[in-house]
């Protein structure tokens, strides 16, 4: 059979951050999850396979009915985050337009929230909830030889009883997972954030994290995969000419003991790689710092926040200023970038002097780079639940729009108690002049850089500062 997997552009992004039309310019990730998903099947299954990734190459709608036509897919799978729903919808309306037949099925983090709603999304002939490599080439086989679906662990199914849902019971040892293939998907054409050279990837060393900040909806449940077997991949990366790794799980530090062994691991291999990633603020020590420095960690994104005590307390960080201070200090001592990320209009920031006071504190610790967003209250936080509780958000508009894409309703995407949109959207601008339009702060960030390819991604990186204090902030989906 031939499978096809998408994953959408993204054109319709609800998104309270970075503005979507400046996101691209600073980073775009590998499809990381259909690559999981297609690394199976190549492995585990005689099915022919292919990614299209529609955001990566900037494919209309009509282009990808074009590849859809050559390709002849017999089962397409398409990513469907609760963000880019209106994006998702637009792809599955267009493919399920050309006149090949195929069995369509949905997956992604949309998928295990909401798995009634995107069931009864129209054209969609299946959804899977959860990680869903296995349930995926499962699914496949069981079209094949057009067997019940029903066992498939995590499926969803529009019967004539109504909606069908088969709890995604999978304990897959993730050690057993095969690397994603970043030679047929091309690697060179993705970056990250702050990265030093243009062969860059991604890997995923841990799924969840065990904490619980009030505004996060990552899955608490943490797994993590083998010191051997995520160095296995980093090797394999080596192999095929990749320099830089940057780690997206949600928290790489959640052990110190593990990241010393990957770091040492990486040492034993004599590999020659620079890394970094995603991190909290505690668990850093300096004994880790040197070992990690030595193994070529080159920056850390650290989760910071806000610029209070109180504020910490209030988004159940479980770490103090003074911490994270210190975190600072020692990564900068051992000469690891750092990028710090900040949340504005947080449900404590009361005042203007609150949000400055995040600024402030940013350009204390001295982070190499900063990135502020405006604090969003995403369905299944904390934040969210408190939201509608205190009357901040009036109705429950993210299901409103959750069933209903199409309409023109958009959710609330910011914590409106103390501030507008539009007084959120200046403060956000006035952020990003006090931290990076310093001369000083300029000089210092080009004399740093390490390469042309970081000298031209800065460059972009500026304009994209430029693109978002010329913006109109009246323009649909800003925030
Ligand atoms: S914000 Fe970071 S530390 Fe907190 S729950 Fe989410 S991933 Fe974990």
């Amino acid at each position: 059979m031939k499978i096809l997997l998408i994953n959408p552009a993204i054109k319709d992004k609800i998104w309270a951050g970075i503005p979507q039309n400046c996101s691209k310019d600073i980073f775009l990730f590998p499809p990381l999850g259909l690559m999981y998903m297609e690394a199976y099947l190549d492995k585990f299954s005689h099915h022919e396979t292919k990614i299209i990734d529609a955001l990566a190459d900037n494919l209309s709608c009509d282009i990808l009915k074009i590849k859809i036509e050559e390709f002849k897919p017999d089962i397409v799978g398409i990513t469907v985050l609760t963000h880019n729903l209106k994006s998702a919808l637009k792809t599955i309306n267009a493919v399920k337009s050309v006149k090949h037949s195929f069995h369509l099925s949905i997956g992604g983090p949309h998928v295990t929230a909401y798995p009634k709603e995107s069931i009864m999304l129209k054209h969609v002939d299946s959804a899977l909830a959860g990680y869903c490599e296995k349930s995926f080439m499962d699914l496949s086989n069981a079209v094949e030889q057009h067997k019940n679906l029903k066992d498939i662990d995590g499926i969803i199914l529009k019967t004539e009883n109504g909606i069908y849902i088969n709890e995604n019971k999978q304990n897959i040892n993730l050690d057993l997972l095969p690397f994603p293939n970043r030679i047929k998907n091309n690697f060179k054409k993705y970056y990250t954030p702050a990265t030093q050279t243009d062969k860059v990837t991604t890997v995923i060393s841990s799924r969840g994290c065990p904490q619980r900040c009030t505004f996060c909806n990552t899955y608490q449940k943490y797994e993590s995969r083998s010191v051997n077997n995520i160095v296995d991949e980093i090797q394999y990366c080596c192999e095929i000419g990749v320099k830089e790794i940057y780690f997206i799980d949600d928290t790489f530090n959640v052990t110190i003991d593990r990241v010393v062994s990957i770091a040492n691991e990486i040492l034993k291999r004599n590999l020659k790689i620079k890394w970094g990633f995603k991190a909290r603020c505690d668990n850093i020590t300096a004994e880790m710092l040197e070992i990690i420095k030595k193994a070529g960690c080159v920056k850390i994104h650290y989760g910071v926040e806000t610029g209070s005590d109180y504020g910490l307390k209030q988004l159940n960080k479980k770490i103090t200023l003074e911490q994270i201070e210190q975190t600072f200090k020692l990564t900068k001592n051992y000469g690891i970038r750092t990028i710090a990320f900040f949340m504005l209009g947080c449900p404590h920031d009361k005042t203007k002097t609150d949000i400055l006071n995040t600024v402030k504190f940013a350009l204390k610790i001295k982070t190499d780079y900063a990135v502020f967003a405006i604090f969003s209250p995403y369905p299944d936080t904390i934040s969210y639940k408190n939201a509608i509780e205190k009357g901040i958000i009036k109705k429950d508009l993210w299901m409103d729009f959750i069933l209903n894409p199409n309409a023109d309703v958009l959710p609330d995407t910011c914590w409106e108690e103390f501030f507008t949109k539009d007084e959120l959207f200046k403060l956000l601008k006035s952020a990003h002049r006090k931290f990076y339009f310093r001369p000083v702060y300029i000089l210092k960030t080009l004399l740093n850089t390490h390469s042309l390819f970081e000298f031209k991604k800065i460059f972009i990186g500026g304009i994209s500062l430029l693109k978002i204090e010329f913006l109109n902030k009246k323009k649909k989906n800003i925030l």
